[in-house]
């Protein structure tokens, strides 16, 4: 790899992590009433946000659809499975009780995104378009219909996102 190339990988992780840095900042500004503040953090976490988008065209990583959700199967959903995995085999203490649930919600949620990933690449091209609910409070993503509880967070149905 070039030091060009790893340059842009280096940097389109630490714009990335940004923009979803800046993005929770926001939310804790505006929950503050920081209106000024969570206005400025949306901006730069936009900005970030489209710095990695810059980033990853630079190293020609997107590409046709069924590349992409390859690499996606391969790249993210497999290879954060297998991480979860060995890191919820971990020992934590009472204190890491968030970060175990953060983990078991990413996982499952990964889970799910492997099944409809790898279902997209079967149908790639049949134009079989689903509608998408994502809980807000766990990630865990459902597909045309809403369960009366989250099944990972046992969130009420009210807390999920339409995707459109
Ligand atoms: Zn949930």
């Amino acid at each position: 790899m070039s030091s060009l190339e790893e340059s842009l990988k280096e940097m389109f992780a630490a714009v990335s992590q940004a923009n979803r840095k800046y993005s929770a900042f926001a939310k804790r500004a505006e929950d503050e009433g920081q209106k000024d503040v969570a206005k400025l953090l949306r901006a730069a976490s936009e900005a970030e946000g489209i710095h990695a988008n810059n980033f990853l065209r630079a190293m020609g990583m997107i590409k046709s659809t069924k590349e992409n959700l390859n690499s996606a199967i391969d790249g993210e959903v497999k290879r954060f499975l297998k991480i979860y995995q060995s890191m919820m085999n971990t020992e934590m203490t009472e204190d890491d009780r968030w970060a175990r649930m953060s983990l078991c919600y990413a996982h499952e949620a990964e889970k799910k995104f492997a099944h409809f990933f790898e279902k997209a690449l079967l149908n790639l091209g049949q134009n079989k378009e689903a509608d998408y609910f994502v809980c807000k409070i766990c990630g865990f993503t459902v597909e045309n219909e809403l369960p009366e509880k989250c099944p990972v967070c046992g969130s009420r149905k009210k807390v999920f996102e339409k995707i459109e």
